[in-house]
């Protein structure tokens, strides 16, 4: 019997990483760029400056209130949420392009934006990124070392709320290694298409 599916051949697969904001999510997606960098990534757009490294083009498209309103106003967002006093928005077209180019698509972005992917493109992939622990949670949230003790508190707070998304989505993976959650990402993106 003949056997179309070949184990190489990636499967059409939209994949949404989210998770509590802490839980290191970019760590991931930094860990994919670094290994993988055949790996094609979406790359958001952001009202939010960049920060010391990053690169236009390459973390976010960096772009101005103005430039957010009207990408928005001509529907050319899939997704897009403000997150702690930004905009950030997932680019319809090249996702789109991807797919139907057979490729797989991952998208690493928060839980508002998450729940619209799954409204809008019922097909997508959910993945929910878990902290090993809830004081490993905390740790992280307070280990990043400028903001005052009302800002973590606010964090901490958004944070019990958040872990309570995890039902909302097709699979957990724990984030007690980097290096084996961009593995099981890899796997799902190409894993052979049934
Ligand atoms: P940061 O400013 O730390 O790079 O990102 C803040 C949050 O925005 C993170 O939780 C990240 O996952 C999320 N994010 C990044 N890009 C997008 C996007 O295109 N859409 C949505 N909804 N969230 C995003």
């Amino acid at each position: 019997p003949r056997n179309d599916a070949s184990p190489t051949s990636p499967s059409k697969r939209l994949i949404v990483l989210s998770g509590p904001s802490g839980v290191g999510k970019s760590t991931v997606v930094k860990e994919i760029r670094r290994r993988h960098p055949e790996v094609w990534l979406s790359v958001s757009v952001t009202t939010r400056a960049p920060r010391p490294g990053e690169t236009d083009g390459v973390e976010y498209h960096f772009v101005s209130d103005e430039e957010f309103d009207r990408l928005v106003a001509e529907g050319q967002l899939l997704e897009w949420a403000e997150f702690s006093g930004n905009r950030y928005g997932t680019p319809r077209r090249p996702v789109v392009e991807r797919l139907a180019g057979g490729d797989p698509v991952l998208l690493e972005i928060e839980l508002q934006g998450a729940r619209q992917v799954r409204e809008n493109m019922p097909d997508a992939y959910l993945v929910f990124l878990a902290p090993p622990s809830w004081d490993e949670l905390v740790r992280r949230l307070t280990g990043r070392g400028t903001e005052s003790p009302e800002v973590i508190r606010r964090r901490l707070d958004t944070a019990r709320v958040e872990l309570a998304a995890e039902k909302e989505f097709d699979t957990t993976l724990v984030n007690t290694s980097v290096r084996d959650v961009c593995d099981e990402l890899l796997a799902l993106m190409f894993a052979p298409s049934v």
